[in-house]
């Protein structure tokens, strides 16, 4: 093997793989560099949800595409990534979130998505024994669904290892720069590999990597933490989404009948520490029992946490840099895994071909960041 790719790509998660998979689709000999093992990041810590409602409509045109992508990905990547369709239900408390919700789905409908606003009863025959106490109703899309993200990441390295190479366990240390455009990468093992396209996909570290050719990016980490519980019989299919300031979100696994599930903590928790607490194990079991009384004595087996990687509006950056041949793919926030897929494709285009596939001034990296992604 010699030390030159056509592209390098820093990151082992979805973003970094997939990527790397519709480059080496075309062609390009990819080299992949994880600094830990493949989804050791944000990735293999999600909690697997994949959904289309958002609220611009590059979000929603982006979320869609990617489910599609999803759908097909067993034949693709010639393997099962336990895609299921069970949908995802934000649930309504307020007048102002359904508001919220109602406008927003005039959006999402227009553009074919499959959401409408149903009532209590109906909630109530999808979500057997949930509390009705304060619902009004909520944003339901049947179409949402969720997948194994170790199994897609394993799926999309396959494709590099056709013709490039997966570096796990080795760290990049340095980007190489001459004349205003990369050359190179050094890594932790002092060894430098040669690529005239060097894409950033290092999640919550992606502005540590940017500030490797001077950059400053505005994506910051921001820690979260998650559990799954013992298998119970599945009674409900769809991510359940409680947007309340001390509400969470869960979904039970297909096929396996665990409950997964986080929360955003308030006020948010910045960085990368990966640590776990007994507050959040405590206060989620609360939270999940206050809307399903019946998961009250259900058995928290495995907590641990992650980080999303925040932008100052909730949308991602996909975009090349000022330095030539150095790309942003990062700034996923909560929605990496589910966006990966068509994100992954985008970028590859974006690099094969120097133009975009649609208009993605909303993912730009010197976009005015001051709007906010409603559904994030
Ligand atoms: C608790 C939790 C729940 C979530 N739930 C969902 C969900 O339901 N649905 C959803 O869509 N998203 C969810 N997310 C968000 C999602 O996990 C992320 O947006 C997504 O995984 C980001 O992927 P990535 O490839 O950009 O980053 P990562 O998966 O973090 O990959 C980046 C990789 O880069 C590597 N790296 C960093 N620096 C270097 C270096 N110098 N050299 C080599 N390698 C390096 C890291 O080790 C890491 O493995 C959740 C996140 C958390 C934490």
């Amino acid at each position: 093997m010699d030390n030159t790719a056509d592209v390098i790509i820093i990151g082992g998660g979805i973003i970094g793989s997939a990527t790397g998979h519709y480059l080496a689709k075309k062609g390009l000999k990819v080299y992949l560099f994880e600094k830990d093992y493949l989804t050791a990041g944000s990735t293999g810590r999600c909690i697997c949800g994949i959904r289309q409602q958002f609220s611009t409509e590059l979000s929603i045109k982006v979320a869609m595409e990617s489910l599609k992508k999803f759908a097909f990905m067993h034949e693709e990547l010639e393997h099962d990534v336990e895609f299921h369709q069970g949908g995802y239900l934000f649930l309504s408390h307020s007048e102002e979130k359904t508001e919220t919700y109602k406008k927003l789905i005039v959006i999402q409908q227009k553009m074919g998505l499959d959401v409408s606003y149903i009532g209590v009863p109906e909630i109530e025959k999808l979500v057997p024994g949930i509390s009705t106490v304060d619902l009004l109703g909520g944003a339901y899309c049947p179409s949402d669904a969720q997948a194994n993200p170790f199994l897609v990441v394993h799926g999309y390295v396959k494709t590099i290892r056709k013709n490039g190479h997966v570096f796990d366990h080795t760290e990049i240390k340095a980007i190489n720069t001459d004349h205003g455009r990369v050359t190179s990468v050094t890594t932790d093992r002092n060894v430098i590999y040669y690529a005239p396209i060097i894409v950033n996909a290092a999640g919550p570290s992606v502005s540590d990597v940017a500030l490797m050719v001077n950059l400053d990016i505005p994506v910051y980490p921001e820690r979260h933490e998650a559990m799954i519980t013992e298998q119970i019989e599945r009674f409900f299919d769809m991510m359940i989404v409680d947007y309340r300031p001390d509400g969470c979100y869960f979904n039970q696994k297909w096929g396996k009948g665990s409950i997964i599930g986080c929360y955003t903590p308030i006020p948010v928790k910045p960085g990368k520490d990966t640590g776990t607490s007994f507050a959040f194990a405590k206060e989620m079991g609360r939270r999940m029992a206050r809307l399903i009384p019946k998961l009250k004595n259900i058995k928290i087996i495995r907590q641990w946490s992650g980080s999303y990687s925040m932008t100052p509006d909730g949308n991602p950056i996909v975009d090349c840099t000022d330095i030539e041949g150095f790309w942003i793919v990062g700034g996923m926030c909560g929605h990496g895994f589910m966006l990966g897929p068509e994100i992954g494709w985008i970028a590859a285009e974006h690099i094969i071909d120097q133009s975009c596939p649609y208009d993605m001034s909303t993912f730009a990296l010197n976009r005015d960041f001051s709007s906010k992604e409603v559904m994030k």
